[in-house]
C-alpha cells in the first residue's frame, strides 16, 4: 500500500543521518538576549508535547528537560534551521541542546512513541515504535552524560531499549513482538554512519540494567 511504501522510502532516505547532538554558541548567544532563556526556542510547541513523553525523557536522562515534539514537518524543518542544521529535515530524528537541557524530537519519533501506547496500533507500527523509542533513549543519553559521543549514545540505547519497551508499553521480554522490535532497531542501526556504530555502553551502570 502507498502508506507502507512511503514509510520505507522515508526510512531509507533518513537513515543517512540518525540524529545529532548540538552545542551551539550562535543560538546560545541569541538566547541570552531573551528574558526567559529556559523557554527560548520552545514557545507554544512545548504545549503540544505529551506529558508522559516528557516525563520519560526526564527519567531516562535524570534531568528536568525541556522536551519539544515538533508538530509538523514544517515546524521540524524550521527548528532545524534555527539551530543551523543543513539538509533535508527528514534526515533528522532528534537533536539535543545539552547546555540548555533541551531535547527536540521529529514528528516521526513523537508519532511512533504515541503509537506504542495502543497494542493494536503498536502491532501494525512495530518498526516505527521501536525506532522512536531508540531515538528517545539515544538523546537522553546525550543529555544524561553531557556527551556528544554517538557511539556511546547508540550503544546505550540498544542496551536500554528492551527495558523501556517493557516498562512503557508492557511488551513482554520473551515475546515475539519484543524480538521483532529489537530486530527492527538492529536493522536500522546497521544503516547508520560509522560514527554511530560499534560503541559500548560504559558506566554509569544505570544504562546497563534494563
Ligand atoms: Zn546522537
Amino acid at each position: 500500500m502507498a502508506w507502507s511504501q512511503n514509510r520505507i522510502i522515508t526510512i531509507v532516505f533518513i537513515s543517512t543521518l540518525f540524529s545529532a547532538i548540538f552545542i551551539a554558541p550562535v543560538t546560545e548567544a541569541r538566547a541570552d538576549t531573551v528574558a526567559t532563556p529556559g523557554r527560548v526556542g520552545v514557545g507554544s510547541a512545548a504545549m503540544k508535547t505529551d506529558v508522559w513523553i516528557s516525563a520519560e525523557a526526564d527519567r531516562l536522562s535524570g534531568r528536568k528537560l525541556n522536551l519539544v515534539c515538533a508538530a509538523s514537518a514544517q515546524e521540524w524543518a524550521e527548528r532545524l534551521t534555527e539551530v543551523g542544521f543543513r539538509g533535508a529535515a527528514g534526515e533528522y530524528y532528534g537533536f539535543s541542546l545539552v547546555h540548555r537541557d533541551e531535547m527536540h524530537l521529529s514528528p516521526y519519533v513523537c508519532e511512533g512513541l504515541r503509537f506504542g501506547t495502543s497494542a493494536p496500533v503498536r502491532r501494525s507500527h512495530e518498526f516505527q515504535v521501536a525506532w522512536s523509542m531508540n531515538v528517545l533513549i539515544h538523546e537522553s543519553v546525550h543529555l544524561a552524560r553531557r556527551s556528544a559521543d554517538e557511539k556511546l549514545a547508540e550503544a546505550c540505547a540498544r542496551t536500554a531499549l528492551p527495558g523501556a519497551l517493557h516498562r512503557l508499553y508492557r511488551v513482554e521480554y520473551n515475546s515475539a513482538q519484543m524480538r521483532r522490535m529489537i530486530s527492527a532497531s538492529a536493522w536500522f542501526r546497521r544503516t547508520m554512519p560509522p560514527a554511530y556504530r560499534g560503541g559500548t555502553c560504559s558506566a554509569p551502570g544505570a544504562w546497563n540494567s534494563a
